[in-house]
């Protein structure tokens, strides 16, 4: 028996022969020795690009259907690094120049692109420079004319070990065949390891080199510990038995609890549980896990990862199928949430010292026509197909809500001069600034509903960045002070008459369930595989449970 640790970065348990990938070095060199003038390197390097391109294409519409839309972003800035025209101008400079072969013009100008990355000391970006790596090795690979296959899997189910994953690689993994997946590199926040727990594939990244020379070995995987047993004992392999038969177990059990309501044991109180969503490919996933609705769709995700903005009619598209999918179940659509952390480049936005605090959300949104317009029209174009709710994003005042209230009457207004059928909706805000709380009386005299959106409210009511790894400690989005906010926003809402959801993160947290229901949210809004969970939390509660646990959480001297 030998076992390694490393760092658990997809959960769940494997149990199955180890299949050890070759190292870099062991693998096939390629062959090579065709002719080796500039021009047949550029032409080299142009085949390369164009087959990768294809490739990846196929593979993200395969991965979006086996992992959702937002892993399968990850395939779609592979092509827009493949397609790059600064490392095209290098690999070109360095074949025309200094005479390189394709292969090594493409690993030469793709590390310079990813060291620049590396060095910028930006978590995101240093994300990027292992996704450039990975494409330049791809492309390199295709023009020295090596195939990128796979090792294949000789027998039903294997833990692939490999000295590293990169991101392309994960996402072509068949989990039904790979049990596990073992990683010498890597980290948990990798682009692969997230691919991997998209899939569902147990996987221990960060190992450290493995003293393996042969596979065939049959091993256990935890993937929530982080552990790789090879050569188990029986008793150690009944106990993973058991454990996999009672995870089992559970699946079917909140497999079962799908079409029940979300309500408290008593039957006193009954929530929505809706989704959140950013492509409407994630829309039959989230029915198949019981969504009542969409409570949120982020529409930015149309706009990330691509050079120019979708049209109006793309976005319409988009809309309608969402709408179409749910039926007379409510869809949330959020109107363009650009800037703060959410870039895009081809809007050409100044750089800003705070940009959470500067022109983010409705600020920009209302400013740019060329936002605005298209979204507006595809939405009003898109209501008549379903039960349609706008939303506005950081507005911290009434006269916001107006001002936008203004600008869909007008892309009404247009819409009908053109003869364009258009729909009902229902207008609503996010609650996301300590503002909009302050005055969320007024602000629910002017619209139909409220979702509190903790991500930012916790950020900006604590002055906690959500994504500086200096003060994560301090992000507490259950202490007193945000569930303070959240109180006083649900009262306002119902002395208006409206009712008030959550979309943040908090509102798919099973143990945040008993407070949240006990401060009397209507809805909660949470990722598709929160939903079983969440549901299950809320009706093994009382009404008198979840009302104890609020009112002792809203005393609490702590920061929870
Ligand atoms: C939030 O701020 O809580 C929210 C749901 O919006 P986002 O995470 O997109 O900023
Ligand atoms: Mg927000």
């Amino acid at each position: 028996v030998t076992e390694f640790r490393g760092v658990p970065v997809s959960p769940g348990v494997a149990l199955a022969r180890l299949l050890l990938w070759p190292r870099k070095g062991e693998q096939q060199p390629a062959a090579g020795g065709e002719e080796r003038s500039p021009e047949a390197e550029e032409a080299r390097f142009r085949q390369a690009v164009e087959s990768i391109l294809h490739e990846l294409h196929e593979e993200r519409a395969d991965l979006e259907r086996r992992a959702g839309a937002e892993t399968a972003a990850i395939l779609e800035a592979h092509a827009l690094i493949a397609a790059d025209p600064e490392l095209e101008g290098e690999v070109l400079r360095l074949i025309r120049e200094e005479g390189l072969p394709a292969a090594q013009a493409i690993l030469n100008a793709g590390n310079v692109m990813a060291e620049l990355l590396g060095s910028l000391d930006d978590p995101y970006l240093s994300q990027r420079a292992d996704d450039v790596r990975d494409v330049a090795s791809r492309l390199a690979g295709a023009a020295s004319g090596e195939v990128d296959r796979l090792p294949p899997i000789p027998w039903e189910h294997a833990i692939v070990v490999a000295e590293d994953l990169p991101p392309s690689r994960v996402a072509r993994l068949d989990p039904a065949r790979v049990a596990g997946l073992v990683c010498e590199r890597g980290g948990a926040t990798s682009h692969a390891a997230f691919i991997a727990r998209s899939l569902g594939i147990p996987a221990v990244f960060a190992t450290g080199r493995l003293p393996l020379s042969d596979g065939g070995y049959q091993a256990v995987l935890d993937g929530t510990e982080g552990r790789l047993i090879v050569e188990p004992e029986p008793a150690v392999v009944e106990q993973y038995r058991q454990r996999m038969a009672e995870e089992a177990a559970r699946t079917v059990a909140l497999e079962a609890l799908r079409l029940l309501p979300g309500e408290t044991r008593d039957g006193r109180r009954r929530v929505e549980l809706a989704v959140n969503i950013g492509h409407p490919s994630e829309a039959e996933a989230a029915l198949r896990a019981g969504a009542e609705g969409v409570g949120l769709f982020r529409t930015e995700f149309l706009f990330l990862d691509r050079r120019t903005p979708p049209s109006e009619q793309e976005q319409y598209e988009a809309y309608r199928s969402v709408l179409t999918a749910f039926g007379e179940r409510p869809v949330i659509i959020r109107t363009l949430d650009i800037g703060g952390d959410k870039q895009v480049p081809y809007l050409n936005l100044p750089p800003e010292e705070n940009p959470f605090l500067g022109w983010r959300g409705i600020r920009l949104w209302a400013s740019r026509e060329d936002l605005w317009r298209p979204q507006l029209r595809a939405l009003l174009r898109a209501a008549p197909a379903g039960n349609l709710h706008i939303m506005l994003p950081m507005v911290a005042s009434p006269d916001e809500v107006e001002a936008a209230r203004g600008l869909l009457e007008e892309a009404r207004r247009e819409l009908a001069e053109q003869g364009t059928e258009t729909g009902p909706y229902r207008l609503g805000i996010m609650i996301e600034v300590p503002a909009a709380v302050a005055v969320a009386d007024q602000l629910a005299e002017a619209v139909d509903f409220f979702s509190i959106g903790t991500n930012d409210l916790t950020q900006y009511t604590l002055a906690v960045d959500r994504n500086n790894p200096r003060v994560t400690g301090l992000y507490r989005p259950l202490s007193p002070a945000v569930l303070r906010m959240v109180e006083q926003t649900v009262r306002a809402a119902h002395q208006a008459g409206i009712w008030c959801g959550m979309c943040g993160e908090l509102a798919g947290s099973p143990a945040a369930a008993a407070v949240l229901i006990g401060l009397g949210l209507d809805e909660l809004s949470m990722a598709a595989p929160a939903l079983p969970p969440m549901k299950e939390a809320i009706r093994n509660l009382t009404l008198a449970q979840a009302e104890a646990a609020a009112a002792a959480a809203l005393l609490r001297r702590k920061q929870a």
